[in-house]
């Protein structure tokens, strides 16, 4: 067994002990291996270990990446889980299955006018700075609602739910704020007949999946307990 093999065997088992202990099905949480700085030979041995769904933070990174893996383009699902910015959307919305950064409305409506018409509608999460940090992007609390409301009318684009980096070392409380948050817009959602596919709550790392997922996250972003520590590049 190859060593990224057993780390991605370990989170499992974090994940199924955490779900376990909160009472949920152990397989109502994804993992989402966070490649970025690893090497695409990194990410091909995760990916033989059974691992489908990667998250990358850096556009032109990853999209370098994927045209080292041709033979796994049509069998992985990409992520973009960085920062985003306007002039770089029709980039993420030719390579990547979901982008899970989306804090304002400008960048949504151009992921959706850049989707390329031969793929799917692109899977989106809304960005949340639940910690309310300055320098962290996302959008705030009360604003989220009306985001999720107008992204939910896009045509190109599929609407799965919150994504959120809660300030390390806070608490279970930025992750129940979280979950109030994604139970509240799901709800408003279904009232008015929209974001039938509004299932995704991605929160939680490799320090805080425990929490996260006693919180309700069905999405768990693993990096460095898989991969080890990033080297320091850049
Ligand atoms: C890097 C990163 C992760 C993974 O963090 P680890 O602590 O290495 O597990 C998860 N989510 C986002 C948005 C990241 O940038």
């Amino acid at each position: 067994m190859s060593e990224i093999a057993k780390q991605l065997a370990l989170i499992q088992t974090r994940i199924e002990e955490a779900c376990k202990l909160a009472h949920r099905a152990p397989h109502s949480v994804k993992l989402l291996a966070v490649s970025k700085t690893q090497p695409s030979s990194r990410i091909e041995e995760a990916f033989m270990a059974g691992q489908r769904d990667f998250g990358e933070n850096y556009l032109q990174e990853a999209i370098d990446k994927m045209s080292n893996l041709p033979h796994l383009q049509s069998k992985i699902a990409w992520h973009l889980i960085g920062p985003l910015q306007s002039n770089k959307t029709r980039l993420a919305a030719e390579h990547f299955d979901w982008v899970q950064s989306v804090d304002r409305l400008k960048i949504a409506q151009r992921l959706s006018e850049q989707r390329p018409s031969n793929l799917p509608p692109l899977n989106i999460c809304v960005q949340i700075n639940i910690s309310q940090e300055l320098s962290k992007s996302g959008a705030s609390v009360q604003e989220a609602l009306d985001l999720c409301l107008a992204i939910a009318n896009l045509p190109n684009l599929c609407l799965r739910g919150l994504m959120s980096i809660p300030e390390p070392g806070s608490g279970a409380s930025p992750h129940q704020a979280m979950h109030a948050l994604f139970i509240k817009i799901q709800k408003t959602l279904h009232e008015a007949r929209l974001g039938q596919e509004f299932d995704t709550l991605s929160l939680g790392m490799s320090d805080d999946l425990e929490l996260a997922i006693a919180q309700g996250s069905t999405m768990v972003r693993i990096g460095t307990a898989i991969f080890g520590a990033r080297p320091k590049i850049k």
